[in-house]
């Protein structure tokens, strides 16, 4: 029963935006963070559907003692959920209700005309349907290659169409189908329900589950092997990792991050993936000294900084109404600590790219955070226009605007995000610097990334 009553004691303090749904988890003390984390999450997901059912059969006027919030966990566990986890009085308190429970959940099917109990969700709000992310998969190029990766997934039945010339087709996928993306040769896109988190390609460091936005990043900064590159605020390590496959595990890759228990997971995560170039560091970014000889050579950085979180979709927060994420206070922190940062990356002596990134839709955290920064460094640095037939731009409200990239869910087919680099304007160095990636190239011309370590894979 402890499961339960955590997990409403969880969604209590949530109500009373006591603090984020992984951090009262974490902090709940119970001794399994995954299966309580897993039951608050789809709980959330199905709230407004299971406070129906418990209004239907009028659960808690018929037991009194039943608290709203544990009601709504062992509803959904007994009729979303792989059943109940739990003996004694409360199991024998929800068996006799369950017909009851079951006759409210097939009636409310019919109300709203759907089949299957994930339609009741997508039916409450009508669009929602749209927001529906593909999942996507970034092929591990340090460990394998997209050849092998699709053979893998082909020999397990999936379906493959090949290479997708635009999003539309990402979003037609059926289950057990997947297609090349049309921007990143490197990433797939799978029909959205599709689990990979156990699959073996996953846990064997050959891909990486990762938002086609958030691949953007490295992509677009695209560090030539041998260089020397920041990954400022780096934690839990997804961008880290990409660029350690861009560089080819060869080069120097510093990453910084605050906050040590996301660092722990990065460690595990680079693990996994086979980076070797890189050293991590429990550091403020905004105290790493430019001028030591260590950075000397840093030509590329990348800085993703802390966001209110606003384009992820699905957010969690979203659903507990958090407003907090939206503050004007918050933001104008937020921008203050982003503007701070970009200002610092500038600052490293032979810095000549810079991407800066966050998966927040807020203009003070964007456009606003890279106008004020042009404004001091203009002289210096230029605003790179990031490929051009990227269908989301950034506002012009910022007449530069348009030179960055935005990514929103309904155009882009991936969370919200924001995407500028800046480049030194008559680098010294510039004849070394990679070419800017503008689009993909035709996959038919380029060639497989060189030196890249193949594993075959076999099928186990
Ligand atoms: N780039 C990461 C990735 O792709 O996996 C995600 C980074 S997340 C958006 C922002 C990170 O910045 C958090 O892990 C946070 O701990 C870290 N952070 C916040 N302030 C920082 C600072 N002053 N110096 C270094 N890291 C910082």
């Amino acid at each position: 029963m402890a499961l339960y009553m955590q997990a409403a004691a969880v969604l209590g303090k949530l109500q009373a935006k006591r603090g984020a749904v992984k951090t009262l988890v974490y902090n709940s003390g119970h001794k399994n963070i995954k299966q309580l984390y897993a039951l608050v999450c789809e709980t959330l997901r199905y709230a407004s559907v299971l406070e129906e059912i418990i209004g239907m059969t009028d659960l808690l006027k018929k037991e009194k003692k039943l608290q709203i919030n544990v009601a709504k966990v062992l509803v959904y566990d007994l009729l979303f959920g792989k059943g109940l986890k739990c003996g004694g009085n409360w199991k024998v308190l929800m068996m006799k209700h369950r017909s009851q429970l079951k006759s409210a959940l097939a009636r409310l099917k019919v109300k709203r005309k759907v089949c299957n109990n994930e339609d009741l969700i997508e039916s409450k709000t009508s669009g929602t349907k749209d927001y529906q992310l593909p999942r996507y998969v970034r092929v591990n190029l340090l460990k394998t290659s997209v050849e092998d990766v699709i053979d893998y997934f082909k020999r397990e039945d999936y379906a493959y169409l090949g290479q997708a010339t635009d999003i539309a087709e990402l979003k037609k996928l059926a289950h057990k189908q997947f297609i090349s993306d049309p921007h990143l040769s490197e990433l797939l896109a799978f029909h959205p329900k599709t689990d990979l988190h156990k699959h073996f390609l996953y846990t064997a460091g050959h891909i990486i589950l990762q938002d086609k936005a958030s691949c953007l990043p490295a992509h677009l900064l695209n560090p030539p092997m041998g260089s020397h590159v920041i990954d400022a605020c780096a934690a839990p390590g997804n961008k880290t990792s990409h660029l350690a496959a861009i560089l080819c595990n060869k080069g120097k890759l510093f990453a910084f991050d605050l906050d040590t228990k996301r660092l722990a997971t990065m460690g595990t995560l680079l693990l996994r993936a086979g980076v070797a170039c890189h050293e991590m560091a429990n550091q403020d970014f905004l105290l790493v000294d430019p001028n030591n000889s260590k950075y000397k050579d840093v030509k590329y950085i990348l800085l993703d900084p802390s966001c209110s979180g606003s384009g992820i979709v699905n957010r969690l927060n979203q659903m507990t109404d958090d407003e907090e994420s939206s503050g004007k206070q918050r933001l104008q922190a937020l921008g203050a600590f982003q503007h701070k940062a970009l200002c610092h990356a500038l600052s490293f002596p032979a810095v000549e790219r810079v991407v800066y990134s966050t998966c927040s839709v807020h203009r003070e955290e964007n456009e606003d955070v890279v106008e004020k920064v042009l404004e001091q460094y203009g002289s210096n640095f230029r605003l790179v226009n990031l490929m051009p037939s990227w269908p989301c731009r950034g506002l012009d409200s910022f007449p530069q605007g348009p030179r960055c990239l935005r990514a929103i869910l309904n155009e882009t087919l991936t969370n919200g995000f924001f995407v500028a680099m800046l480049e030194k304007q008559n680098g010294q160095n510039r004849e070394s610097l990679a070419p800017v990636k503008m689009e993909e190239e035709n996959p038919e011309e380029s060639s497989p990334p060189a030196q890249t370590k193949k594993v075959k894979l076999k099928k186990m």
